[in-house]
Parts: C-alpha cells; structure tokens; sequence
C-alpha cells in the first residue's frame, strides 16, 4: 500500500515541475509516506524530521508527511512538519506548497520561524483541516490520480481503502478510516492499461480487499464479481499475467472467491490469508470475527478446488494474555495447513489501538521464544513444499539479480522465491521455465529451459 501511495504522490509532486532526487541530501522538498503497523517505522520518522529541521537552519526546505498516522503521532507531527494532510488529500498537495511559499534561509535567520508562516490563514486552514484528519472523504479524488508506476512489470492497484473491524490489535481503522471502495470501472480501466502495457504481476491493494463492495451493496459488484470480470479481461487478451490481492479477512473469504480464483489462469494462485491466532479464544479477543473452523473450512475449499496454491498467513505471538495451551493451538494449526510462508510477528501495542488499554502482559523473552518456536515450525513445512518443487519446471516471473550480483532471481506464479542459474538480466520483467535442481527453507534455485527442452522432456 505504501509502495502505491508512492507512485501516486510523485506525479503529484513532479506536475509541479519539482525533479525527483534519490539523494536526500540536494531535496529541497522532502516527505515522507508514514506506517504506523510497526514503532519502528514511527520512530525513523521522528529521527528523519529533526535531521531535517536542522537543515532549515542554513538552506530552504520545506516538509511533509502523510501515510498511516496515529492521532497521538499527527499532533506532534503538526508541530514537527510543515505540511501534514491524510493521504486523500493528496491532490491538494500542489496548494499546500503554493500556499506555504518557499521558507528561504533568510527567513528563517531573521527569526521568521515556521510559526510565523503558520500565521497565514489558508496554511491555517490546511492544517485545521489536517488535524481534523477528515480520512476518507476525497480518496476518490485521490484514486484519479494517474500512478507513475516504478516497475514496468510489477503494479499495485488500489481497489478499497480504509477498515471496520476493527481488530483490538490494529490501529489502521483509525489511521486510513473506514470501508471504501474504489467505482469498479476505474479499476477495470487501470487494469486493462496495465495489461495493454503487457505487465506481468497485478495486485490488488486494500486494507480489507475482500470486503470490497460492502459499502456500496446494489450499486457496485461484489469482490468475486470483480475478480470474474478481471479473469475475463485476462482470458481475451491472451497474455500471460497473474492477478493477485492483499489482504483479504478470512470472514469475507467465500466459496465463491475461491471458484473464481480456480476458474481463471490470470489468477494467480496465491493465497494469502491472515490467521493471527489458532485459538478460538484469543481470536475472539482480537476481536477477529472469525473461528478456526471457519479459516479450516477455506484451506478445506482452497486445497479442494485449487491444490497448487500456495497459502500464506500472517500470525502475531505474545499477544495480551496468551496462554501457553494457546499459544500450542497456534502451532497445531501451523502444523495442520502446512503454510508455505507466515510472517510472524512478536506482538507489541500500537497506540490508538484497542489493546493498548490492556497490560502488555507477556514478558518479551516468552515472545521471542514462541518467536522462534514458531519459526521451526515454518521452516518444517516451508522446507518440505520446496523439497517437492525439485525436478518440476515452473514458470518464473524474473525479478531482478539477486544481491551479489552473480544470478538472476524471480518468483513463481505462487510466490516461491527461485533463485536461476544465469546472470542474463535481460530477462528481467519476463516469465521463463525453470527447471528446479535444489531447495532451501524459503527459496528454491534451478536452471533456465528452453522450449524445446521443454517439449522434448
Ligand atoms: S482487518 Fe483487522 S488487522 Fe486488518 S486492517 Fe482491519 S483492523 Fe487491522
């Protein structure tokens, strides 16, 4: 989602006529696209703008910050920054920085200081408007924005923005608002562009993507609706592209998407879908609205309908009061769907959220060995999903060259990361056949095939 945010905020800046710089260092504007999952992103945030601030004090520069932020976060950030809006209001960007003029050096040595700019009635104003953090209001506005795309065979879609679950763990209700969804011709157009531009992945973005619709029942299709139309749009145009979407919520995952994701080969066959917890218990206390038996219904249909997919899940360990018996029903899960990835996470308050008001109970050192606990566990089933793919061929999206330099790197259709023998990049952006020779814990690596090879084999 940040990734996306991205690529619309830079056409933004650029139809100002400013020029995109990757050294900071020359940046007379500088801004920063804020995460508030983690404390850590938040914290290189704060320690980002006061090495800012201090440039002020002997060239012009001029600052801002939008993204996830936390209400408690967006106060100071008033203080610290010199713009702050929510992110849909992007397209107001060019006014605030017209509005705010340059802040010259001068300026500031002559004891002008930010507040003084501030003085201006319409930077009052924006800011007003800022803290009242009015987030979803105009992200139609903001989805018009044309995305200037970083990779010109990745792309990220935007289909729904903002939350209501309102998960205890979670701040994101409070940083990106509630539920909307994007008109569905916007996205039919932005994906059949993409797919004129012969672009290999898709994913489709939202907070809740899986509920998209439920804010616009009887207006607007329903979320397998749209994946059909999209696999119809994939089918006609005869290309090769694999269509994913992040994150769905297991309450919303019906029968219906997982058919329609079986039915179209643009579909990539990829799932992921965020558990958190194998303990009914705690599910209900993270206020996930899902049972195990649920979720074990949707891999019992996913492993029915579609037995290549991979499956991927989110899991959050040391949550507030998890018992050790809780902690084993995580594993036992862990065990009984055999994830090919989870990205685990050590649990840890987010301000803003529900379970912030809670005693963070569970001391750290349990948290990391449940952590770790977790991890073997992964590496189990990941090692042994990989294990299999050696002697199969599969088709493999080429990414790039992996970090020495020496081999090409890519993805296949279920995001299994395949490390190729050959140092050709003009293979990057092109889906190939690879013939696995070798597997590891979370990578596999074989050698490219011809088609003839392929044929005779
Ligand atoms: S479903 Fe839960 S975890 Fe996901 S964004 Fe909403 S509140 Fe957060």
């Amino acid at each position: 989602m940040n990734m996306s945010d991205t690529e619309r905020t830079r056409p933004v800046i650029e139809q100002m006529g400013y020029e995109w710089t990757d050294n900071e260092e020359e940046a007379s504007l500088v801004g920063i696209l804020a995460c508030s999952v983690r404390q850590k992103a938040i914290d290189k945030v704060y320690s980002r703008i006061h090495k800012w601030n201090k440039r002020k004090n002997k060239e012009t520069l001029l600052t801002f910050v939008t993204g996830c932020i936390l209400p408690s976060d967006k106060d100071r950030f008033l203080k610290l920054f010199d713009i702050v809006f929510p992110m849909s209001e992007l397209q107001e960007l060019p006014d605030m920085i017209k509005q705010y003029g340059i802040v010259t050096p001068t300026s500031l040595s002559s004891g002008q200081n930010n507040n003084a700019i501030y003085q201006n009635p319409r930077i009052k104003e924006l800011k007003e408007k800022a803290s009242e953090l009015k987030l979803n209001e105009h992200i139609s506005d903001f989805w018009h924005i044309n995305p200037n795309y970083e990779s010109d065979f990745e792309a990220f879609v935007p289909i729904q923005n903002g939350c209501d679950k309102f998960c205890t763990f979670c701040a994101v209700p409070y940083t990106r608002g509630r539920e909307v969804s994007r008109p569905s011709s916007e996205i039919f157009e932005e994906i059949q562009n993409l797919i004129n531009k012969d672009y290999k992945t898709i994913t489709l973005l939202g907070q809740n993507v899986n509920s998209y619709g439920f804010d616009k029942k009887g207006e607007e299709v329903s979320f397998p609706e749209l994946l059909r139309k999209i696999g119809e749009m994939g089918k006609k145009s005869g290309k090769e592209f694999w269509v994913y979407f992040t994150s769905p919520h297991p309450r919303d995952m019906t029968d219906e998407v997982i058919e329609v994701i079986a039915a179209y080969s643009n579909l990539g066959k990829q799932i992921h879908l965020p558990i958190q917890s194998g303990d009914d218990k705690l599910l209900i206390k993270m206020n996930r609205k899902h049972s195990v038996e649920k979720y074990k219904h949707i891999v019992d249909t996913i492993r029915k309908l579609i037995p290549q997919a991979t499956l991927f899940t989110d899991i959050i360990v040391g949550f507030t009061g998890e018992t050790d018996e809780q902690f084993e029903n995580t594993r036992k899960i862990m065990e009984e769907f055999k994830y090919n990835m989870a990205y685990i996470a050590q649990y840890s308050q987010r301000p803003g959220a529900v379970s912030s008001r809670w005693v963070d109970d569970i001391p750290k050192q349990i948290k990391k060995e449940r952590y770790h606990t977790l991890t073997q566990d992964l590496i189990e089933t990941s090692s042994t999903h990989n294990k299999k793919m050696v002697g199969n061929t599969y088709r493999v999206l080429v990414r790039g060259m992996e970090r020495k330099g020496d081999f090409i790197s890519g993805l296949t259709e279920g995001k299994i990361n395949v490390r190729i023998y050959s140092s050709d990049d003009s293979l990057i952006g092109k889906i190939v056949d690879v013939k696995i020779k070798s597997a590891t814990e979370f990578s596999v690596a074989g050698e490219l095939i011809t088609k003839e090879e392929l044929q005779s084999a």
